[in-house]
């Protein structure tokens, strides 16, 4: 059977624990569409072309992920693709009760919906897109934060950005 999940976000950047959990994603199912939330409302500081592009760089090799943009409903983006599940990442417990929410309204919205949780690896279960921002702001290093190949496009673009 030939499975498609979601990995929805605003990727405002993308860091090392977005591609952990995009890579377990990728090893369990064959196509993987990571969503990049156009309207966020968080406000985000890159653009959503920035967000993709940096995207593609950081899932070179990836070959059964694809990178799209979205807006609207998840729920209504996952029938028009025909995704079988919505893959998120959990953090700490302060994760659990939006996504929760979300996954459950989801659920109602499109009841054929699944939500899968993962976690990432122990050491990006702190890690989050405004820890990024803010500590390359303050041009501190965050060079264990965010894929190699993209660290010096993500620093310079934000240094100073405060
Ligand atoms: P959103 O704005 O929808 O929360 P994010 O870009 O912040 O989007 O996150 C996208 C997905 O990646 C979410 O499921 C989020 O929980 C997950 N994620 C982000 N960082 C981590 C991390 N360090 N460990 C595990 N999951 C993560």
């Amino acid at each position: 059977m030939n499975r498609t999940v979601i990995c929805p976000g605003s990727f405002d950047p993308v860091t090392l624990g977005h591609i952990d959990i995009i890579g377990r994603a990728a090893a369990m199912f064959d196509r993987v569409i990571v969503a990049v939330l156009i309207n966020s409302a968080k406000k985000p500081v890159f653009t959503v072309d920035e967000r993709i592009r940096l995207l593609e760089k950081a899932l070179v090799g990836l070959d059964n992920v694809e990178i799209r943009s979205f807006d609207g409903l998840l729920a209504e983006y996952a029938r028009k693709t025909g995704a079988d599940a919505v893959v998120r990442g959990l953090r700490a417990v302060s994760d659990f009760e939006y996504e929760f929410q979300m996954s459950l309204t989801n659920k109602k919205l499109n009841p054929e919906l699944e939500t899968i949780f993962l976690t990432s690896r122990a050491e990006y279960m702190f890690l989050s897109s405004s820890i990024v921002k803010q500590i390359a702001v303050l041009n501190g290093d965050i060079t264990n934060f965010v894929p190699e190949c993209i660290h010096d496009e993500i620093k310079n673009r934000l240094a100073g950005n405060i």
